[in-house]
């Protein structure tokens, strides 16, 4: 569970962008944020995952305090974490298994585990047959399929997106909300910053609207409908 309580956010330049959220996320709820370009929706993603600290407010993820958390707990709170980004960031010098392969050999799992775990995820986003091509080599789509497939690997109970569709076509796109849909009905949380319209409409699920740092709606079940 996720639970924010009046955040705060003020950048060090004097920017606040975010201005008091509250905000309750149960496991396996999938969420959207929406809201213009500036609105805080990166700010807010970033809190989550402790990539910022926030200003003031109460901010729990799982049974994680990031208020109080020491940064050495960091580490800790991200392996129950998966976050995929609008520019895929994998790294370019690994193949899509060995991409994947990483996120395990960071936290040290057992050699025969990975081989298993990271053939199994790869299968699951579509991508069995092309394991071993790099980056440059794969479509965008493609490369965000391994993206997923390296966030989910360590089975996080939380799976952060900001923007994953951002670089890519509306069909392409698709397949990408079908994988994220599977992913969710497998109980995994799943918080996707986005600005795709069409998508919000078609996958519906509940919408948090962001306007200059503030929550301004909260609807279950909703469509995109932020006014600037
Ligand atoms: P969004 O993701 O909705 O486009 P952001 O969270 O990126 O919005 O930005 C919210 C506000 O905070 C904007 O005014 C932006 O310029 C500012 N901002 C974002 N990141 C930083 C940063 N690292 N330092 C200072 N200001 C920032
Ligand atoms: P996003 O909305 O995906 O964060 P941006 O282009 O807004 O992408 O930001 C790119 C990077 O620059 C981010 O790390 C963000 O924190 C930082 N950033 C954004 N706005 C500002 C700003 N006004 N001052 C300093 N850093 C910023």
């Amino acid at each position: 569970m996720i639970e924010l309580k009046n955040v705060i956010k003020e950048y060090p330049n004097g920017i606040t962008a975010l201005k008091g959220i509250d905000l309750k996320i149960e496991q396996g709820e999938f969420i959207y944020i929406v809201g213009a370009s500036g609105s805080g929706k990166s700010t807010l993603i970033k809190t989550l995952y402790r990539e910022e600290r926030v200003t003031s407010g109460i901010i729990k993820v799982n049974e994680y305090d990031l208020m109080r958390m020491k940064n050495s707990r960091v580490p800790y709170l991200r392996r129950e974490l998966g976050v995929v980004f609008q520019d895929f960031r994998l790294l370019p010098r690994l193949t899509a298994y060995e991409n994947v392969a990483y996120a395990m050999e960071v936290i040290e799992k057992r050699p025969e585990e990975i081989r298993t775990r990271v053939i199994e995820v790869l299968e699951m986003v579509g991508l069995k047959d092309k394991i071993r091509r790099y980056p440059n080599e794969l479509s965008g789509g493609e490369q965000q399929r391994v993206a997923i497939a390296r966030a989910i690997t360590n089975k996080p109970s939380i799976l952060i997106a900001d923007e994953p569709t951002g670089n890519l076509d509306p069909d392409t796109s698709d397949e990408i909300m079908e994988i994220l849909e599977r992913i969710n009905q497998q109980n995994t949380t799943v918080i996707m910053a986005t600005h795709n319209q069409g998508i919000v409409d078609k996958y519906v699920h509940r919408v948090l609207t962001i306007r200059q740092g503030h929550l301004i709606s909260d609807q279950e079940e909703g469509a995109y409908r932020y006014e600037a």
